[in-house]
């Protein structure tokens, strides 16, 4: 006899991994599917970071290692954080973790009440509402549209502030829409948090290299809100190193502790051999990963006129990350193969099972009028999905 929680029975599975799991089932029985639907570079690890791990081993770094990370690591976290931000971290303000969804669930769990509210610009990156469900918290969503690339204003945000408003969590560079805040917009949005001082942004900032139109801004280097702010970050997407598991928070000291706090109870520190080999990583520079963000962007061009050719199909060009967020409201309610149309969902679906090309609907994403696809493949395999799905769209 199932005997689920009420906090389970909340949760949804997470779609990245529900699609990409469908087209694995698919691969296995034969069928030459294209998947566009996890989002993770397709570089391997840069061979100094993989030697620093080689290394690890052979010293034995083989111990728990302190549950926020190895001091060193913490340091170099810092030290990055100086260097491309101009942000002031001291170790004990960072907390390492398995991975930035292990820092983003520490922060809320830190951080939520039952019924405090979060406030989620939609599309937001899929674990976000679920986490917030799991702590108890309610999500109060802001709507955004490809009119204004998808991202909130200032104003929007400060209508949807109450009493009950614990916390704001986004990611520039966003996952799913590609969009990017400038500095006029964060500075905007710090100017209205910093009136709330009960409020914590979240900053995400996983993809902060990924971003073709210039400097990355951190909220967090407004000093009126720097005492808000945690700043989520880690190996995953700019390193290329999605299955090291390491992330990290950099907050003030009190959620800092809080975070370790959390942590020492749930997992302990993270892997140690991914610690050490982070701390390489960590002296690695945007330019020295740009052979990556080059090829992300020639990816991202590529997708983009291809798409244009493609019925139903409305897209902003994405400034940053690795994904393209179309809206293909064109399709809903039409009957494809027999079958309807109820939103993008559906249409992801009919995608896979007909075209054998893999995205994510967005619904998950807190947007039913789109799919997402992630350009971090290969341009052959960009090629041949975008024809498929031309090809399949065209008579509808
Ligand atoms: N935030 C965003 C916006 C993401 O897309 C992801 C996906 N990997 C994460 C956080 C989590 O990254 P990880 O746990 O691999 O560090
Ligand atoms: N963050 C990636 C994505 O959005 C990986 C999958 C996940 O962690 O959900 O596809």
């Amino acid at each position: 006899m199932e005997r689920y929680s009420d906090r389970v029975n909340r949760l949804s599975y997470s779609q990245t991994f529900v699609m990409s799991n469908k087209v694995r089932e698919m691969k296995a029985e034969g069928i030459d599917v294209i998947s566009l639907t996890l989002g993770e570079p397709d570089f391997n690890v840069p061979t100094i970071v993989k030697q620093a791990a080689i290394q690890a081993i052979n010293d034995n770094y083989s111990h728990y290692s302190p549950v926020p990370g190895f001091l060193d690591l913490r340091q170099a976290i810092a030290d990055k954080l100086k260097r491309d931000n101009n942000l002031t971290y001291m170790p004990t303000q960072i907390c390492v973790s398995n991975g930035a969804k292990q820092s983003i669930m520490n922060v809320l769990s830190a951080l939520i009440n039952d019924g405090d509210e979060v406030i989620l610009p939609a599309p937001y990156w899929v674990s976000y509402d679920e986490m917030v469900k799991m702590m108890g918290g309610t999500s109060v969503f802001i709507e955004t549209s490809l009119e204004t690339d998808f991202k909130m204003t200032a104003e929007q945000l400060e209508k949807a502030i109450t009493p009950k408003t614990k916390a704001i969590l986004y990611s520039s560079p966003c996952n799913p829409s590609g969009s990017f805040y400038t500095y006029e917009e964060l500075k905007a949005i710090a100017t209205v948090v910093a009136k709330y001082p009960q409020i914590t942004i979240i900053s995400d900032e996983i993809y902060e290299y990924i971003n073709y139109i210039g400097k990355h801004i951190s909220i967090a280097e407004f000093p009126e809100i720097y005492e808000q702010t945690a700043v989520i970050n880690g190996m995953s997407k700019a390193f290329a190193m999605t299955g090291w598991r390491i992330g990290y928070s950099a907050c003030p000291e009190w959620l800092a502790k809080a975070c370790d706090k959390v942590q020492g109870q749930v997992t302990s520190g993270p892997n140690t051999i991914a610690q050490r080999a982070s701390i390489v990583a960590l002296g690695l520079t945007k330019d020295d990963l740009s052979y990556m963000i080059d090829a992300f962007e020639k990816r991202r061009n590529l997708v983009y006129e291809l798409m244009k050719d493609i019925k139903g199909f409305k897209c902003n060009l994405p400034k940053s990350a690795f994904y393209f967020f179309p809206d293909i409201s064109y399709f809903i309610g039409k009957t494809i193969n027999g079958t309807l149309i109820r939103d993008a969902d559906d249409f992801a679906m009919s995608l896979l099972v007909n075209a054998h090309v893999g995205c994510v609907g967005g619904t998950s994403f807190g947007n039913p009028n789109c799919i997402r696809f992630s350009y971090a493949a290969s341009e052959e395999d960009l090629i041949e999905a975008m024809r498929r799905i031309k090809e399949f769209t065209k008579d509808i």
